[in-house]
């Protein structure tokens, strides 16, 4: 996510920070240590406490994320980041998971985690009511920390999709039905339904007065957040139903742009850079593909040096995940080309180049992929209503409907994590 900044990385995965997590973070804090103020006489421990409490949030929130990315590994689903942001957190997952019980147990992990959580919490609190009275604040945030894992686990039980609760429910109408697509349908639009629902109760909120506008622009957000995360899902449908049987090889664009790795950086540059407004030449040598050579390489390299320097010396190795077989569905190059890969290298069994597929391409077969579906449909229901049998309908040109962008690539958005934090502290200072 753009704005991040990396902490580290945690069994393999990476761990960023979206800069609107500060902002949450220090609400969440300084309604924590006014919270605690009133329970102990130093302000510096009020606030230390409420520091450390907040972390224990955030690693809670992190702890719930890391559960449902460990299980997508277990699966074979590489989940590469875990970003948190105002809203909570996100573990990027590479793909749709590859069954209905792989899709069941990754979004249980991470309710599963904080209701773990919340009862450790809570175990702690029961603890420390027998303690002195002098515990009283490490009573506080335990409290606070059960309470809010708790609130956790269940709001994201909501069966409403993308909410963890909503990939539950996609998985078990998948498993009922064996059909992805259907199951992926129907959870995503009651998730978008719910998403309506936060919105306008959201707006309402808004409405009762300054202590309610933020509670009320928050649950705006998230629903907004909700909705738009239904809507990729269903669109990211869309595009794969409109490519589905189309091969690469069908979608590819033959004999592409290529140089030896013999040439200059200067024949490079006006043989296939200019005259073909390409911005990535891949290096060919003997039937093999060595690399790739990035326009904006080229560029780093002063002129006066172009005659002489060879393209090998700026060549870059290839992303194996780039490489595409010319029989493999053409939604593996979606993932390529639609997942900001650049454009996927089709080579054939001893790695000699066929074509790439680049975005435009995708972009053009779903096009017609959605035309495609579009003149079935239309045929069929001529069929029903009595047309000439064999009748071909012409497909409508003029009507587009396939999505223009790519959606964003599967994600567990966990909405809500602070949505209840300020509340559940701040209580009478808010309203
Ligand atoms: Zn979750």
């Amino acid at each position: 996510m753009r704005g991040s900044l990396k902490l580290g990385r945690i069994a393999g995965i990476m761990v960023e920070i979206h800069y609107t997590w500060v902002f949450v973070f220090a609400l969440v804090t300084y309604l924590l240590a006014n919270g605690m103020s009133e329970l102990v006489a130093s302000p510096v421990l009020a606030w230390a406490v409420a520091v450390v409490t907040s972390l224990a949030f955030f690693g809670a929130v992190l702890a719930h994320e890391l559960a449902h990315s460990l299980v997508a590994n277990s699966y074979g689903e590489f989940v590469e980041r875990i970003t948190l942001f105002a809203f909570g957190g996100v573990a990027h997952l590479n793909d749709e998971p590859p069954s209905g019980a792989a899709e069941l147990w990754i979004a249980l992990a991470g309710p599963g985690m904080s209701l773990a959580l919340a009862g450790v919490f809570g175990g702690g609190v029961i603890l420390l009511k027998l303690g002195p009275p002098s515990l009283e604040v490490v009573h506080f945030a335990f409290l606070y920390l059960a309470v809010i894992n708790l609130i956790l686990a269940l709001f994201n039980m909501t069966p409403a999709y993308p909410l963890d609760g909503g990939r539950v429910l996609r998985a078990i109408i998948w498993i009922a039905t064996g059909r992805f697509d259907r199951a992926t349908r129907v959870a995503a639009r009651i998730g978008q339904a719910f998403a309506w629902v936060l919105m306008g109760y959201g707006m309402l909120l808004t409405l009762r007065g300054p202590g309610a506008v933020f509670n009320g622009l928050w649950m705006v957000a998230i629903g907004w957040m909700l909705s738009s995360g239904a809507r990729g899902s269903l669109q990211r449908l869309a595009i794969e139903s409109a490519l589905s049987g189309v091969t690469v090889e069908q979608i590819m664009t033959t004999a592409p742009a290529s140089a030896g790795a013999d040439w200059s950086l200067q024949r490079l540059v006006y043989e296939v850079i200019l005259p073909q407004r390409t911005r990535e030449v891949p290096i060919t040598w003997g039937g093999q593909t060595l690399g790739v050579v990035n326009a904006n390489a080229v560029q780093r390299v002063p002129q006066a040096n172009w005659p002489v320097m060879s393209v090998t010396q700026v060549m870059e190795p290839l992303n194996p995940r780039r490489l595409l077989s010319p029989d493999a569905p053409a939604t593996e190059a979606l993932k390529v080309a639609g997942g900001g890969l650049g454009p996927g290298y089709v080579v054939d069994a001893y790695g000699a180049l066929l074509g790439i597929v680049t975005e435009q391409d995708l972009l053009h077969a779903i096009q017609i992929g959605a035309w495609r579906q579009q003149g079935m449909a239309q045929e069929a229901r001529i069929g029903r209503a009595g047309g000439p049998p064999g009748y071909v309908y012409p497909v409508p040109p003029a009507t587009p409907t396939a999505p223009q962008a790519f959606p964003e690539q599967a994600a567990y958005d966990d909405g809500a994590a602070s949505h209840s934090a300020p509340p559940a502290v701040g209580g009478g200072q808010s309203d």
